[in-house]
């Protein structure tokens, strides 16, 4: 069949196939990061430093989100800020630093991949490659990612909408690569209270659409510390498959997102009420024992 026959135009599933809830029969895919499941009754908690901004700071972060149970560590070696003058990430030293916090604590990593020149370093230390909001619809990135064969956490555009996040999805996947996870971070909407609007009304809907996981970064929409604990129950209530979460040892003296990152020390409460809410939708903290909701 040549490629032109195979063109399709309009909307639906037919234009992310493989994402799509039918292709599986509707049967929900469970992802296996290292040992920890993502998708079914496993709900992921993805946390860690917005930025690596040191080795002391990298380490004691993944410790302490580790021993509260956080199930993967974050943090950004590579940052796509809005100012060109904005620190932009240690790049190779930061990737360096993850791989130390994960042999320490035996965390998988996710980091983000923004240049394709960087895909051969972060592939060595990442677990998931983070696709960012800004790069959603870069689609050689995409195309790459999904050959590259790593499982991703692609991240819903700024404007974006649910179908063009799934076939922005299906680039990954027709590649061949299954291991894909859709994250809601908050849309641009004409509500300028907050930074972004957090459209927890996804989750369902793209449960009801795709097999593929749904992750919810709550820091990125809130940019704000005081509304991260409401926003990730009310995801984790609503059916979410894990939440990816900004925390520093310090958050007054981060170099980036320090308004909205949760406080090292007062991670283990976070994680505790974020687990009786997942259990609301019959889901457990990857690694853990149910809890009552
Ligand atoms: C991030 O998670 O570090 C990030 C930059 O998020 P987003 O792409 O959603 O803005
Ligand atoms: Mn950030």
């Amino acid at each position: 069949m040549s490629a032109i026959s195979e063109t399709v135009s309009g909307e639906g599933p037919e234009l992310y196939r493989l994402a799509s809830l039918q292709r599986t029969r509707g049967e929900h895919t469970v992802l296996d990061i290292g040992g920890r499941k993502v998708g079914g009754e496993s709900f992921a908690l993805i946390a860690g430093p917005c930025t690596v901004e040191s080795r002391e700071q990298t380490i004691e972060t993944a410790r302490a989100v580790r021993d509260a149970g956080a199930t993967m560590l974050r943090g950004g070696a590579y940052k796509p800020r809005t100012s060109p003058y904005a620190f932009q990430g240690l790049g190779q030293e930061g990737l360096r630093l993850l791989a130390e916090a994960k042999a320490q604590t035996g965390l998988p990593v996710v980091t983000e991949l923004i240049d394709l020149g960087d895909i051969e370093a972060v592939l060595e230390v990442a677990d998931v490659v983070q696709v960012g909001a800004r790069n959603m619809q870069n689609y050689p990135l995409l195309a790459e990612v999904g050959r590259a064969g790593k499982p991703v956490l692609l991240k819903r555009g700024l404007s974006s909408t649910l179908d063009e996040l799934l076939m922005a999805a299906e680039y990954i996947l027709k590649e061949g690569n299954g291991d894909v996870m859709l994250c809601e971070r908050g849309i641009r909407t004409f509500e300028s209270s907050y930074r972004f609007t957090l459209d927890l009304m996804a989750v369902p809907v793209l449960k009801e659409r795709s097999h593929l996981p749904v992750i919810v970064d709550p820091s990125h929409a809130a940019g704000r510390r005081d509304l991260v604990t409401p926003l990730s129950l009310a995801a984790a209530a609503v059916g979410a498959d894990g939440l990816i979460v900004e925390v520093h040892p310090d958050p007054d003296a981060a170099i980036c997102d320090g308004p909205q990152q949760l406080r090292a020390d007062e991670f283990a409460e976070y994680t505790q009420a974020v687990e009786r809410a997942a259990a609301l939708s019959g889901k457990v903290l990857a690694g853990r024992e149910p809890v009552l909701a």
